[in-house]
């Protein structure tokens, strides 16, 4: 079976991590890894308005499931 590291790559489509900040690519908006609210984009991103965003969580789970499956 092999791995895919999709996911990850999904995630960094839309993300981007500048230290410990997640930022949206999109509008630049920015959130602390440790704050686990909902991200905040800036009025006018396309991300906007859609349902809630948790990107340092599913950052948590996608590396979660790394570590689980053996790949660090
Ligand atoms: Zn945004």
């Amino acid at each position: 079976m092999s791995v895919t590291y999709l996911p990850l790559e999904a995630w960094n489509k839309h993300w981007t991590l500048d230290g410990s900040l997640v930022r949206c690519r999109l509008c630049g908006s920015v959130q602390d890894l440790t704050d686990a609210g909902a991200f905040r984009h800036a009025l006018g991103c396309k991300a906007w308005g859609l349902q809630a965003q948790y990107p340092s969580g599913e950052l948590a789970a996608l590396l979660q499931q790394k570590i689980q499956a053996g790949l660090f």
